[in-house]
């Protein structure tokens, strides 16, 4: 795997970056990177579902909430998602409930 998903990404997205809204193109292009929203660099689906292009300011402000984060690629560590469910939600309720 190599940086092929990064040309491929910008085939498909707008030389734009995702944060700053700054525009790029010619040499500045060098500038604007692929972000992967799940942090997997292996998952590169081809409709670009996965991508995110962030200048290389945006991209590291990204990151930089991890400082635990590996320099030099391997896997990007990302915010966990909040979870969907509230397993204590609606306990209330069937406390009362109960007589
Ligand atoms: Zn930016
Ligand atoms: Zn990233």
């Amino acid at each position: 795997m190599s940086a092929s998903y990064r040309e491929h990404a910008l085939k498909i997205l707008p030389w734009i970056c995702a944060r700053c809204a700054r525009e790029f193109d010619g040499k500045r292009l060098r500038e604007l990177t692929v972000h992967h929203r799940d942090g997997n660099h292996d998952n590169n689906p081809p409709d670009g579902s996965n991508w995110e292009l962030l200048c290389i300011y945006c991209h590291e402000n990204e990151h930089a909430r991890f400082t635990d984060a590996a320099a030099g690629g391997g896997v990007e560590k990302h915010d966990v998602a909040p979870a969907k469910h509230r397993p204590l939600e609606g306990l209330g309720e069937l406390l009362k409930k109960k007589k």
